[in-house]
């Protein structure tokens, strides 16, 4: 496994590699805009070239990016009004097709910056069917790729199912796979919080195993790139996505344990997106304790296996 967090990248990009590295990071997680605006941040030659010489020094990867919040691609493709919260529309918007615009722009940055893939939640329905919410997705996808071509691929991410949220299932992902037609710059995400949060018993012993079973029966195993690694605040089926430190959340050491001995997840980047003993995101203490669950887990499957 390549243990790794989600770091901020404020003060130009280049600097989240040293944050990361700070904590013991091998591989990285980066939001490439700004999460409270469609606007993109216009990234410098010098900052690019130096996010891509600092990561090659410091040996990390893969670097992957957090797509914006603001996206929809399940929201319908037309306008609606939007204005000041709480006040009258002043204008309208198009919230699929900016999202759709805003993909392009994240596949063309992650492009320059080297990254692997943009995590994509996959969306929600807004009002219409969940088949419709799953066409519309699938084809902004692919229109993505075809606006921006290359090798940096986007992972869909499972939800912890709230509201009217797509990817709360393994077959609602496999769904949208099918509808996008471009497998080769396609993967998964599967988040541990919102596998759980979803009803996904990711916690109980041998539960992690037989969840990846049933992800590889529906998805496919093969197409799982990335893990994050989050302990949940909130119960078991609850539908809601509150991410807990390791350890200390509903999932608990055991469940930590559990899932990162899972067989089948060795190898893969784990990234972390936790709260922080002191509230400010991943650090260097939910990263030893990501580690030693892991050598934890990994010894009791072998004694497991030799009793
Ligand atoms: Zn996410
Ligand atoms: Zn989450």
């Amino acid at each position: 496994m390549r243990f790794g967090a989600h770091v901020s990248s404020s003060g130009g990009i280049s600097k989240a590699i040293a944050r990361g590295q700070a904590i013991g990071c091998e591989s990285l997680q980066v939001f490439t805009h700004n999460p409270r605006t469609w606007r993109p941040i216009n990234h410098t030659d010098a900052e690019i070239a130096a996010f891509r010489e600092q990561a090659t020094a410091a040996g990390m990867g893969p670097l992957v990016s957090h797509g914006l919040y603001l996206m929809n691609l399940g929201a319908p493709d037309r306008e609606v009004p939007s204005g000041p919260p709480g006040k009258p529309a002043t204008s309208t918007r198009n919230i699929y097709r900016l999202s759709v615009t805003s993909l392009i722009q994240h596949l063309e940055i992650g492009e320059r910056l080297g990254l692997a893939g943009v995590i994509l939640h996959v969306g929600s329905s807004k009002g219409s069917t969940v088949d419709e919410a799953i066409d519309r997705i699938a084809s902004g996808i692919a229109e993505a790729f075809a606006a921006a071509p290359g090798s940096c691929q986007i992972y869909l991410e499972n939800t912890a199912g709230a509201g009217d949220t797509i990817g709360r299932t393994f077959g609602q992902l496999k769904s949208v796979w099918d509808g996008v037609g471009n497998p080769e710059r396609l993967g998964v995400c599967l988040d541990t919080q919102h596998l759980f949060a979803s009803g996904y018993p990711v916690h109980e012993p041998g539960g992690i195993d037989r969840v990846l079973e049933d992800f590889d029966a529906t998805v496919g195993l093969a197409q799982l790139r990335c893990l994050h690694l989050n302990d949940s605040m909130t119960d078991f089926g609850s539908n809601r996505d509150r991410h807990e430190n390791l350890g200390d959340g509903k999932i608990g050491p055991d469940g930590m344990r559990s899932i990162l001995g899972a067989p089948r997840l060795q190898g893969l980047p784990v990234i972390l997106e936790v709260p922080g003993i002191t509230g400010e995101g991943p650090d260097l203490e939910n990263m030893r304790r990501a580690r030693t669950f892991h050598q934890e887990g990994l010894a009791a499957r072998t004694a497991g296996k030799s009793s």
